[in-house]
């Protein structure tokens, strides 16, 4: 079916409230033009983030039910712990926060000063920590993936040639790990194949570098792989995964994305040492390693999500509902980066507002004018969000995108048509749309908190 109804039923329900253009224009201004400075009671249709918002399932809520809430030692904890070893297949794991909690442990035990961590591009929290930890990011995502209208199933591959390059020149003993993407939020939610991570792992085995997946979108990438890889169109979710993960030497995880929850995360290992260094870092950032800033009841919601996430029903209506509102906005000749992704929908700020460059921040300025226009809430992926470099000048990443990112199980087609038919009016009338410029802005992760005003 190319477009799969909800496999869901709805159970209980959260109004939604329409605002008038009016007030949007004041809340924006009070917001200072950043999305995620405004009030949620202020948004329509929120699609600043899948972060968090999914909706969970009347199992979940009743495993709410049943926290242990002790400090040491929680039923809910080896759960949670019996999941990720059965679904993942990873032996140790330490739980966490959410997922940068668990980037920061495995910074912290992994990176010495003036190490390189390659990856199939950057994420904002990601590098963030390896960067506080002394080391340096080095992309070795294939060239496609900046290229927001080249087509590819894969787009989200590490081009293993760069990879290598990046070991010879400077010396494997300086990369203590490569972390992988799975699949790459960055580059428009785009997967990973089967057989790149299997090369990915073959070259650090035999250069003695470990593979750190970020697999806060591993689901999502393992329905990728069932739809398009030769030879995986018969296996089942679970069986994907598992292989995915067998690639592995470990992985962060936010447990907000593909586990179908609201807050948690783990970092999972196979190597012991690493497992001991971890938790000993656990207790002084996160909490007991038996919960890691996590409530019981948190725990146990997201040991059922990790199994519910397995469903083929589930994460085939996930990604055709997102690939609903890309195809949408295609077929209407919105510039989207293409093919479209996991998770999102992102809009190519740079050809719908050819007239602003990108220092006039044209995905920040795409973003408010389509909360002003409908009430839709999104995220602005381009210059902004990149930040500066150590000499403090700003990056200029090719894809200057505004992400229209779906929650799971939250809303349905009806929500995405509004979210088209406002992205399409403001189309039509691109050329009224002004740039922003900074009046306030933070010195790390400056997205989150930057303030803008409009360029007159
Ligand atoms: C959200 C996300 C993270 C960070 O996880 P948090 O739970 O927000 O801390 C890391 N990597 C990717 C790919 C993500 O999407």
């Amino acid at each position: 079916m190319m477009y799969p109804p909800e496999p869901f039923k709805i159970k209980s329900v959260e109004t939604i409230k329409m605002t008038t253009k009016e007030e949007r224009a004041q809340v924006l201004k009070e917001a200072g033009y950043n999305t995620f400075l405004i009030p949620s009671k202020k948004v329509y249709i929120d699609l600043l983030t899948d972060s968090g918002t999914s909706a969970m399932s009347d199992h979940q809520w009743a495993s709410m039910m049943i926290g242990d809430e002790a400090y040491g030692g929680s039923e809910n904890w080896y759960h949670l712990r019996d999941a990720v070893q059965e679904v993942y297949g990873f032996e140790y794991v330490v739980p966490t926060h959410q997922g940068r909690g668990a980037e920061n442990l495995l910074s912290q035990i992994m990176i010495k000063h003036g190490d390189y961590i390659p990856g199939n591009m950057y994420f904002t929290t990601t590098r963030t920590h390896i960067e506080l930890n002394g080391g340096k990011f080095v992309d070795v995502i294939i060239d496609e993936a900046h290229q927001p209208e080249i087509e590819l199933p894969f787009k989200g591959n590490v081009d293993l040639k760069k990879y290598q390059n990046l070991i010879d020149e400077v010396g494997a003993n300086r990369i203590p790990y490569i972390c992988v993407g799975v699949t790459v939020n960055m580059a428009g939610g785009q997967p990973v194949s089967m057989e790149n991570l299997r090369k990915v792992k073959e070259i650090s085995e035999k250069n003695g570098i470990k593979v750190m997946f970020d697999a806060t979108r591993c689901v999502e990438n393992a329905y990728f792989i069932k739809e398009r890889e030769p030879g995986y169109g018969d296996k089942s979710i679970a069986e994907i995964l598992k292989e995915m993960m067998s690639y592995a030497d470990g992985c962060t995880m936010s447990g907000k994305k593909d586990c179908l929850v609201n807050i948690g995360g783990f970092l999972a290992l196979r190597d012991q040492d690493l497992y001991e260094k971890a938790t000993s870092l656990v207790v002084v950032y996160e909490g007991m390693p038996t919960y890691g800033g996590m409530a019981g009841r948190d725990m146990e919601a997201m040991a059922t999500g990790i199994y519910e996430s397995l469903d083929f029903h589930y994460i085939e209506h996930r990604i055709k509902q997102v690939r609903y509102l890309g195809d949408k906005l295609d077929e209407a000749g919105i510039p989207i980066i293409k093919p479209v992704g996991g998770h999102a929908v992102f809009l190519d700020a740079k050809r719908f507002l050819p007239h602003l460059s990108q220092d006039e921040l044209p995905a920040q300025a795409l973003s408010a004018e389509i909360y002003l226009d409908s009430g839709v809430r999104s995220m602005e992926r381009g210059i902004v969000s990149a930040g500066r470099d150590e000499k403090g000048r700003n990056r200029y990443p090719k894809l200057e995108t505004v992400r229209l990112t779906i929650p799971r199980r939250v809303y349905t087609y009806s929500h995405m048509d509004v979210v088209a038919d406002s992205v399409i009016s403001l189309f039509d009338k691109r050329n009224s749309i002004k740039g922003l410029e900074f009046v306030y802005e933070p010195p790390v992760l400056r997205f989150f908190t930057a303030r803008f005003k409009p360029i007159e």
